[in-house]
């Protein structure tokens, strides 16, 4: 049994060689969505290309007493449509198209996340250690879901994660920014041993923190040019953006 070649050239031509889980490009073979031994058949639209992650992940049935919910043929498909026309996309994304318009406002959302003392205050200048340990959590948050809030919670934009960023040249970008914001809040947390806590509480729970933060970090200048040179950094990632879009950078790290 096997699907018909044309049909699977074509599947994975529309699909980008992705795995229509995790979209990742590497070793995607064709699968049954439904296998043949549970009555599946070799028409195309049983077929679904998948990495080997997520082949074994579909495929395994979970124990008893497991929560984890098994893949169902309909969400499977879905994740197949959803590929399929996010590289339709991709393929009409060109300066000025609507999908090119849809990723500058994205980028200009995440661009106004950044804009922000948070990512301009020399560190050892920083005025309070928990306000910029909020500011990264708050701008993690912003680029992977879209939620941009002030600090007692109210919303002050509702945009959409980074995965919706169709140029994929400009997904990686932001994905590298996302990344070098989560190892600044890692490297914060670790220089105050929080990641040796075995509960992860809000930095507001320890009001002792405030002065071990202070002593902790204005004396160690390698910890704040560090901080300095990673927050530049992603800075540099969002203008090189900007520019592509035509628009002025962000201001860079106080002189
Ligand atoms: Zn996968």
């Amino acid at each position: 049994m096997a699907f018909k070649q044309k049909e699977v050239d074509k599947l994975l031509a529309a699909t980008g060689r992705r795995c229509c889980v995790c979209a990742r490009l590497h070793g995607v073979q064709v699968h049954h969505i439904v296998l043949p031994e549970e009555g599946g058949t070799d028409d195309i639209d049983n077929a679904i290309p998948l990495c080997p992650n997520c082949h074994d992940e579909v495929h395994g049935r979970p124990g008893r007493g497991r929560t984890t919910r098994s893949y169902t043929p309909e969400e499977l498909k879905a994740h197949r449509q959803r590929t399929i026309d996010q590289v339709a996309r991709e393929q009409r994304w060109a300066p000025n198209t609507s999908e090119w318009e849809e990723d500058k406002k994205l980028i200009l959302f995440y661009a106004q996340c950044l804009d922000r003392p948070a990512f301009r205050t020399h560190f050892h200048l920083e005025l309070s250690f928990s306000d910029f340990d909020k500011a990264m959590e708050d701008t993690i948050i912003a680029l992977n879901t879209g939620y941009w809030s002030t600090r007692d919670g109210t919303l002050i934009e509702r945009a959409r994660g980074k995965v919706h960023i169709t140029h994929p040249p400009w997904r990686d970008k932001v994905d590298a920014i996302s990344s070098i914001v989560e190892e600044i809040r890692r490297r914060f947390h670790s220089e105050l041993g929080l990641d040796r806590m075995l509960i992860h509480w809000p930095l507001g729970h320890f009001p002792q923190l405030g002065d071990r933060m202070d002593r902790r970090f204005r004396r160690d200048r390698a910890v704040g040019s560090w901080m300095d040179k990673k927050r530049q950094e992603a800075i540099e990632i969002m203008n090189s953006m900007l520019e592509e879009i035509g628009l002025r950078g962000l201001p860079a790290i106080d002189e």
